[in-house]
């Protein structure tokens, strides 16, 4: 089929404007920009000054470098705001990336300089060279692109503290809720499905975190003497803990939800590959890989609280103590998923031990409503831009900030895109981007904020 004029029109704009964007993703992955507090945040200031620069210089002129209330009573790293309002009765749009970046990890890992970028086999390797500065360039590129055209109303949002987990994402917001107020929000800050095939993230796992501990005495008593008829408080708390699954690995506690099973699958050689799974060690559940990654609730122990080997005696012990951190499935509250396992920890006590559960954090999952007309748009955007349509996928951990634009702007339609590849390595050592599919990235969005003017 014959590709559209305008689509033509625009490939041609975006092949003769990526070499700027390329040299823009350049200069800000030499910008050690770590928002990790243990490095020097001054780099991190540098980085927002930078980018506030690139984005006056694409013709925005409302541009500030601004910060919120952190939690720990500090300011929370600056995040850079740019607005230009569209023509009277247009959609307004909000473009999300992030300008930090995590720590680079051990140099000895890492190929070429972290903070160097180099090119390989068209990919371009460096700290940040996919997550998320390339998100930042290709929000540049689309609106260089579409340049006077554009259609839409436009705000840049690109924050300082995403890889510590946005902790004063919500005090932003709702300070600067009315420069950031849109009607449809791209976040480019997630994973293709492959090279040569486009994703949306159409959902995202929550989360709930809760502490459990089981008692059996009132203090230690001697395991000889009392051994047999008292069971100690670690044997009582690996029980509980067994009663989480069934046989076959699968969750088996009453009350959490599973979404529908994804469209795609993913290669199981390929996942423990990623998982560094041990040879001869099963994988555990049962459907399809992406529906145990995605879509259904997992349960980990995250922590546990026991007597230390090097200190243990002949002694029972009289309490002990687990960290357990629930994946809800997309869709399901998280503080009612935390409810039906506190509910399950409790009914199941072992032996009438006495099980004390301690509700901790809590955090949204995602369920993009898949025919949106922003989804829509987005859906043709991709498939004009390479030439394949785009698979819906999921993530199995949450985005923090994802809850918090949710939770801030219930009516905007978001959409989260990709700009990494599996082989980007976003947080390990040799991180890259693909510069080949990232030229696709900045035509799709060009061709979504023009269908979105429309
Ligand atoms: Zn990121």
């Amino acid at each position: 089929m014959a590709e559209d004029p305008r689509t033509t029109e625009l490939r041609a704009r975006t092949a003769a404007t990526f070499p700027l964007v390329r040299e823009q993703l350049e200069a800000l992955v030499r910008i050690p920009s770590v928002s990790n507090p243990s490095f020097d945040q001054a780099h991190v200031r540098t980085s927002a000054e930078h980018v506030a620069q690139l984005l006056r210089e694409a013709g925005l002129d409302e541009v500030h470098v601004l910060d919120a209330p952190a939690p720990d009573g500090g300011r929370g790293a600056p995040a850079v705001v740019a607005r230009r309002p569209g023509p009277a009765g247009a959609p307004h749009v909000l473009l999300y990336a992030h300008h930090d970046v995590q720590p680079p990890g051990d140099r000895g890992e890492w190929d070429t300089e972290p903070f160097e970028p180099t090119e390989r086999d068209g990919r371009l390797y460096g700290r940040g060279a996919a997550d998320d500065k390339a998100g930042i360039v290709a929000h540049l590129g689309a609106l260089r692109v579409l340049g006077a055209e554009l259609g839409v109303g436009v705000s840049v949002f690109v924050e300082g503290e995403e890889e510590i987990g946005s902790p004063s994402f919500a005090a932003f917001l709702a300070e600067h809720r009315e420069l950031l107020a849109a009607d449809v929000i791209v976040v480019a800050d997630s994973v293709n499905w492959k090279v040569g095939v486009p994703a949306l993230t159409t959902s995202l796992r929550g989360m709930a975190d809760l502490e459990v501990e089981v008692a059996v005495t009132e203090h230690a008593i001697h395991s000889g003497m009392f051994g047999g008829p008292v069971l100690d408080a670690n044997v009582l708390l690996a029980r509980l803990v067994s009663t989480l699954h069934d046989d076959d690995g699968d969750v088996a506690v009453e009350g959490l939800e599973r979404a529908p099973d994804p469209e795609v699958d993913q290669d199981e050689a390929e996942l423990r590959a990623e998982a560094a799974v041990l040879a001869g060690v099963r994988l555990a559940g049962t459907g399809p890989l992406t529906a145990r990654l995605w879509s259904r609730p997992a349960i980990s122990v995250i922590g546990i609280d026991a007597t230390r080997v090097d200190e243990a005696s002949n002694t029972i012990a009289p309490r002990a103590r687990a960290k357990l951190s629930l994946r809800v499935a997309p869709g399901q509250d998280p503080l009612e998923a935390r409810a039906a396992l506190r509910r399950h920890l409790e009914q199941h006590a072992p032996f009438g031990a006495r099980v004390t559960v301690t509700e901790r954090d809590a955090g949204k999952g995602f369920a993009a409503p898949l025919d949106s007309p922003a989804m829509q748009a987005a859906r043709e955007a991709f498939a004009a831009s390479w030439g394949t349509a785009p698979v819906d996928t999921g993530l199995g951990g949450s985005i923090p900030f994802i809850a918090d634009l949710l939770e801030s702007f219930p009516a905007a339609q978001i959409l989260v895109t990709g700009v990494e590849d599996p082989d980007s390595r976003a947080h390990g050592a040799n991180e890259s981007v693909h510069l080949g599919e990232l030229e696709k990235v900045v035509l799709a969005e060009a061709l979504l904020l023009d269908r979105l003017a429309r």
